[in-house]
């Protein structure tokens, strides 16, 4: 294995699989195997989960909700999709621990770099729920800042698409998939891959990324084993 401490970011939405809100035990199960295989190798894993399958803040506002009662809503439907993985890896018998940026026990312990890094070590699974705690920000942002602090290897982005082109894949067919990037080229070709404070902060941090599919099941534990899929950005 090329990395020995990871943080993978799973959109909310990829765990509604094909419903068109909440959660698919069918998702979760899929990506709690693909977990299990890779910790089973000795690969330290930190996780963040967004929200959007549930709510998000911006969603709320545009129907009339406070945008920060709305974003604490999409904070705290991440934390119900971390118990939901928790208890996946759980049920195929991976030791799986929820830490939670805002206080809320019992239901998770209080998120620090120092606790996250202990249970790293022991070879638990970390899921960080609840965001970065601070209304205006993304999970991506999250996944850096965790990313960053935890001093993971590399930021593992799980998409419905298989890595960073040149123009949305879904729109124009003749996109062209890059399996490198510098992280200033993303920049001026103004590509989205996570929102810009997020991009930046793992940028600054010299945190590469790597945006994969991770809907394909055995895809996660290809990216670790250094198989050229996805796209990699880094300095
Ligand atoms: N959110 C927030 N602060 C954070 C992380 C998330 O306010 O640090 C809120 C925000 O309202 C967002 C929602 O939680 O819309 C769900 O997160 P996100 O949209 O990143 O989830 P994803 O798109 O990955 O499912």
């Amino acid at each position: 294995m090329n990395y020995k401490r990871i943080l993978l970011k799973l959109s909310g939405e990829s765990l509604q699989g094909t419903q068109k809100y909440g959660l698919s035990p069918e998702v979760l199960q899929s990506y709690a195997e693909q977990i299990r295989d890779v910790a089973a190798s000795g690969v330290q894993i930190g996780i963040v989960i967004g929200g959007g399958n549930i709510f998000r803040g911006l969603t709320g506002a545009k129907r009339g909700f406070d945008r920060v009662k709305g974003d604490q809503m999409g904070m705290l439907a991440t934390v119900i999709n971390s118990l939901a993985l928790q208890s996946a890896l759980e049920d195929n018998g991976v030791r799986a621990r929820v830490l939670t940026s805002i206080r809320m026990e019992p239901i998770g312990e209080y998120y620090s770099k120092a606790r996250a890094t202990e249970y790293l070590e022991r070879g638990e699974v970390v899921i960080i729920g609840g965001g970065t705690s601070n209304p205006y920000f993304t999970t991506d942002s999250a996944s850096a800042l965790r990313g960053i602090e935890i001093e993971a290897d590399v930021l593992l982005k799980g998409t419905r698409v298989d890595g960073v082109y040149t123009a949305d894949p879904e729109k124009d067919p003749a996109a062209v998939k890059f399996d490198r990037i510098a992280f200033d080229e993303v920049y001026a070709r103004h590509l989205k891959i996570m929102d810009l404070t997020a991009f930046t902060l793992c940028r600054e941090n010299g945190l590469p990324i790597i945006v994969f599919d991770m809907d394909t099941p055995g895809n996660l534990g290809k990216v670790l084993a250094g198989e050229p899929i996805g796209t990699l950005v880094n300095n």
